[in-house]
């Protein structure tokens, strides 16, 4: 299913009313990363080129609806400003009369920032009433908020109904990436699931293992899996109330076709903070030690899986990659999934980080902006940002 997309859209001399995620960590006033704002640049440079007025609108942190000073759009809007090189009108308000008459002073191809979205307490509620003020500040509406098109607020879902609404290019992007894995993979297809839980990740396992050939487990959830195939995991992270779904999970692979692969080893250590672990097989966990990554062995072999798939899905961390002592087997993927000919996406907060302290990013197709919102559709899941844009 294809939604509409803004590129169909007439902008000239229109108020555009653009919801963007500029949910950027800061320290004090200083964004520590503009990755978000920068993603957001394609849209905003092509509204700026077809000569819109560009109204751009975000949420930034839990203000639970109250002016919060410290999560005001402010540094964002002036990093807006350094990157694209034109001031930014930084409004203080999210709706209301002064702000249209801020807006009717806009010249074709201005650039308006309004202050975070989630001071009003109606926008998390989806509250109609807002989403109607929100659309009176504006002609059309385009979403490129992907970090938050699994919300269904004012901004994200309820003001489609009252605008001509259309997707953004990075919303586009995102949903033709993940949207490929699923519908239409070349073939052979990897998953790679790591990271801490397995209860994170149920969900999404149970909508990939019937689309993969292969899925490869890493983790503090590969414990979970090796529990299941009663080996002793010593004091390695668990949730010994999932061994059922992860023999659901084993079964399920084994009637689709699909290899799932484990780690056959593991590096232990006492504590997670350990300088240097061991290498052990899955067979020897010692009783007083964790698993914290997979071992060389298993990075060896899943790395030779990646290289020859011709699509290749990440999300989660292999190990403890905060730990260097830990960090081998992420590291190892993650050269993998770089090196690899197929078409590549990564997904989830950790694992993007590891691809991008590794300096790799640049050699994946496609690296998810949304954290929530990835796992979602890879679930299956519809989100209510999307489902609110009318099909082309
Ligand atoms: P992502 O953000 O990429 O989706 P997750 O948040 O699911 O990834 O998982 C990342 C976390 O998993 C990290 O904090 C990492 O330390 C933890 N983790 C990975 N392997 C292990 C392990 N063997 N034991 C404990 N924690 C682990
Ligand atoms: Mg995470």
């Amino acid at each position: 299913m294809t939604r509409r997309s803004m590129t169909s859209a007439d902008v000239r001399g229109k108020r555009v009313l653009c919801r963007v995620d500029f949910n950027v960590p800061l320290d004090g006033n200083t964004i520590t990363d503009d990755t978000r704002i920068r993603a957001a640049l394609p849209t905003i440079n092509w509204l700026r080129e077809h000569e819109a007025k560009v109204i751009l609108c975000s949420h930034a942190g839990r203000p639970k609806g109250k002016v919060v000073e410290s999560m005001r759009l402010r540094p964002a809007g002036e990093r807006l400003a350094e990157l694209i090189d034109v001031p930014v009108i930084i409004a203080p308000d999210v709706t209301g009369d002064a702000l249209k008459a801020t807006i009717a002073e806009m010249s074709d191809g201005d650039v308006l920032l309004l202050e975070n979205l989630r001071f009003d307490p109606r926008e998390e509620k989806n509250d109609p009433a807002m989403a109607k003020e929100l659309a009176d500040l504006a002609d059309i509406y385009v979403n490129d908020a992907f970090g938050a098109a699994h919300r269904a607020h004012a901004s994200t879902a309820g003001i489609a109904d009252y605008l001509p609404a259309y997707l953004g290019l990075l919303m586009q992007k995102e949903v033709d990436s993940l949207g490929r894995l699923l519908d239409s993979p070349d073939r052979p297809f990897a998953a790679i699931i790591g990271g801490a839980k397995v209860s994170d990740k149920i969900a999404v396992l149970e909508n990939l293992v019937s689309k993969v050939d292969h899925l490869l487990i890493g983790g503090g959830m590969a414990n979970t899996f090796l529990l299941a195939q009663g080996k002793q995991i010593g004091k390695s992270l668990v949730e010994a109330d999932k061994v059922d779904l992860a023999n659901k999970i084993i079964a399920d692979a084994e009637a689709s076709g699909v290899t799932l692969h484990l780690p056959t080893d593991a590096i232990v250590a006492g504590d997670i903070k350990a300088e240097v672990g061991t290498v052990v097989s899955v067979d020897a966990i010692p009783a007083d030690q964790a698993i914290f990554d997979i071992g060389p062995e298993t990075a060896h072999a899943y790395a030779d899986i990646i290289l020859g798939m011709k699509t290749v899905l990440w999300n989660g961390p292999l190990g403890v990659a905060e730990n260097p002592a830990f960090a081998g087997g992420t590291r190892s993927v993650a050269e993998a999934v770089g090196a690899t000919d197929g078409f590549t996406v990564i997904g989830g907060g950790d694992s993007v980080a590891a691809i991008e302290k590794l300096g790799l990013a640049d050699k994946i197709d496609h690296i998810s902006t949304g954290g929530g919102a990835s796992l979602e559709l890879l679930e299956g899941k519809e989100l209510p940002g999307i489902a609110a844009i009318p099909e082309e």
